[in-house]
C-alpha cells in the first residue's frame, strides 16, 4: 500500500472556497491523497472557520455572529440506523449549511480525482447543556452531578456510536472512518494528566449506575472505589493548596494507590469501556465492507504522560484499527508539554522543581534535546521529537497497524508561542517519514493552515518519496 497523505478538513472549507478549488490546492500543494472529512462533530477543533479576531491564513472566511458554528452530522442521517438506541441520531443533522450533505458534495469530486474520503467522527460536545441527548446519558461525577460527556457504559451510547458509523459506511461509498475520542479515566483526570485543562478532582467520572454494574461484573468494589476517589480528591485539593503531607507528596500518593487498589482498577474500567466503543465501531464498519479503513486519533497526552502510556498498548489498539493517527504536534507541543509538567508538579511531584521534573520526564519518555521548560512555548518541540514518537508507535504496533503521525500545521498557540513556519513543517513531515511512518495526516484542519506551510508539507512528502 502506498503512503497515505491525509489532511483533516471541515465542510466549511468546501462551502467557503469551492470544492474543486480546494481539491486542486490540496493535491497540487499538499500532495494529499486522502481527505479526513469532519462529518460528525460538535467541536471546532477539526472543523469550523477561523475565529472572528484571527488573521486569515490566506484563504477561507472568518466566523461572524450570524454564522456561528453549531455542528452535528454534516452528511444526511438516516433514521433506520438508529433503531437500537434512544438517541435520535436522525435529528442531529448539522444546521450550519442548510440542507447541504457534505458527502454528496465532496465524494464524487474526490473520487474523480482518485482521492480517498475517510469520515471523521468525534465524541465531544462543546455545548452539552443545549443537547438533551447528552444529558440523558451523561456521565456522573464523584459528587453525583451530571457531566458534559456521554458514558461509555450506557447501552444507548454504545449503540449510538455504532449507528453513526453504520449510517456513514452503508449510505455512502466512503473509504473509512477516523474516530476522535480524547476522554480520560478518573485517576488521570484527578491528578491533572493533561496539558489542556485545569485540575478538578471532584469532577472525575464516571459513577453512574451502569458503571456500578460494570464494576460489579469486573469484581471491583464500587463503594471502595468511590471512597478511594474521595480520598484522592482530598489529597489533590490539599496539594493544590500546598498543604504538604508529612511524608511528602509522592509518598502520600503512592500510599493512596496501595491502600485503595480500587482507584487503579476503576480507572482501567473506564479505559476498557472506551476501548470497547472503538472495537464496536471497528467491527460495525468491517461488517459492512471489509475494505473500509478504520482508525483512531491518539491524543497528545499519550505522548507526554508516562502513566497514560502505561495505561494502554499500541499493539492492543492495533488489533482493532487499520491505522492510528498519532498526535506528534510539535509547534503547539512546546506549550502543551510545559502545561503538562506544571500540572503534575502541582500535585504528585510537587516536591520536585518543574525544570528538574521535566528533565527526568524527558528521560522516561525518550525525548532528547528539547528546550528548557520556560523556553518551551516559544521553542516548541523539535522535529526529532516527531521522529522519536513515530518510531515508538511503529515499534509498538509491531506491524499490525499503519502509523500516520498527525503533523501540526498552524494549530493555534499563545501570542508569544511557536507558530508553524514552512521550514518547521518541512522538517516535521520529513522526520515522520524518517521515523518509519506509513504516511501523515496534516492537522488539525485546512481552514487554519497557511498555504506556504501546506506546500512545505507537500514538498517533504515528494522529497521523502524520492529518497
Ligand atoms: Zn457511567
Amino acid at each position: 500500500m502506498s503512503n497515505t497523505i491525509g489532511i483533516q478538513i471541515g465542510p466549511d472549507s468546501f462551502v467557503d472556497e469551492g470544492t474543486e478549488k480546494v481539491l486542486d490546492i490540496l493535491q497540487k500543494q499538499g500532495a494529499v491523497n486522502t481527505l479526513y472529512l469532519s462529518t460528525f462533530t460538535y467541536d471546532r477543533g477539526i472543523t469550523g472557520r477561523q475565529p472572528a479576531n484571527a488573521t486569515l491564513p490566506g484563504h477561507g472566511l472568518s466566523e461572524s455572529p450570524e454564522r456561528f458554528f453549531h455542528g452535528g452530522n454534516f452528511a444526511t442521517p438516516h433514521a433506520q440506523f438508529y433503531k437500537n438506541t434512544a438517541i435520535k441520531g436522525d435529528q442531529l443533522k448539522a444546521p450550519d449549511f442548510g440542507k447541504l450533505d457534505i458527502l454528496q458534495e465532496v465524494l464524487p469530486a474526490a473520487k474523480k480525482r482518485g482521492l480517498k474520503v475517510v469520515c471523521s467522527i468525534q465524541d465531544g460536545f462543546v455545548y452539552p447543556d443545549d443537547m438533551p441527548f447528552v444529558k440523558d446519558f451523561a456521565e456522573v461525577d464523584l459528587q453525583g452531578r451530571k457531566g458534559g460527556a456521554m458514558c461509555f457504559y450506557q447501552p444507548n451510547v454504545r449503540e449510538f456510536w455504532k449507528a453513526v458509523a453504520a449510517d456513514l459506511c452503508s449510505s455512502y461509498d466512503i473509504d473509512g472512518v477516523l474516530l476522535f475520542n480524547e476522554r480520560n479515566g478518573p485517576l488521570l483526570n484527578a491528578i491533572g494528566v493533561s496539558h489542556a485543562q485545569g485540575i478538578d478532582s471532584a469532577k472525575v467520572t464516571c459513577f453512574c449506575a451502569e458503571h456500578q454494574r460494570a464494576a460489579k461484573e469486573a469484581g471491583i468494589d464500587f463503594e471502595r472505589a468511590k471512597e478511594g476517589y474521595r480520598k484522592l480528591n482530598e489529597y489533590v485539593q490539599n496539594s493544590l493548596a500546598a498543604k504538604r503531607p508529612s511524608d511528602g507528596y509522592y509518598v502520600e500518593f503512592a500510599r493512596l494507590l496501595q491502600t485503595y487498589p480500587e482507584i487503579m482498577a476503576y480507572n482501567q474500567l473506564f479505559d476498557a469501556g472506551k476501548t470497547r466503543v472503538l472495537k464496536e465501531v471497528y467491527q460495525t464498519a468491517k461488517g459492512i465492507r471489509k475494505n473500509l479503513e478504520v482508525g483512531f486519533h491518539i491524543e497528545h497526552t499519550n505522548s507526554f504522560n508516562p502513566l497514560y502510556r502505561a495505561s494502554r498498548r499500541y499493539e492492543e489498539l492495533a488489533e482493532i484499527a487499520d491505522f492510528l493517527k498519532v498526535v506528534v504536534y510539535n509547534n503547539c507541543g512546546g506549550e502543551r508539554y510545559r502545561n503538562f509538567i506544571l500540572n503534575i508538579s502541582s500535585t504528585v511531584f510537587r516536591d520536585v522543581p518543574p525544570a528538574e521534573l521535566m528533565g527526568i520526564n524527558n528521560h522516561l519518555l525518550n525525548y532528547a534535546n528539547e528546550a528548557p521548560i520556560d523556553d518551551l512555548p516559544k521553542a516548541g518541540l523539535s522535529a526529532d521529537y516527531v521522529m522519536r514518537e513515530t518510531q515508538r508507535a511503529k515499534a509498538g504496533v509491531n506491524g499490525k497497524s499503519r502509523i500516520l503521525p498527525g503533523i501540526d500545521i498552524n494549530i493555534p498557540t499563545g501570542r508569544n508561542s511557536r507558530k508553524a513556519s514552512p521550514e518547521d513543517t518541512y522538517a516535521a513531515t520529513m522526520a515522520a517519514f524518517k521515523g518509519g511512518a506509513d504516511g501523515v495526516i496534516l492537522s488539525r484542519k485546512y481552514s487554519e493552515m497557511y498555504l506556504a506551510n501546506l506546500e512545505a508539507a507537500g514538498k517533504a512528502v515528494r522529497d521523502a518519496a524520492k529518497a
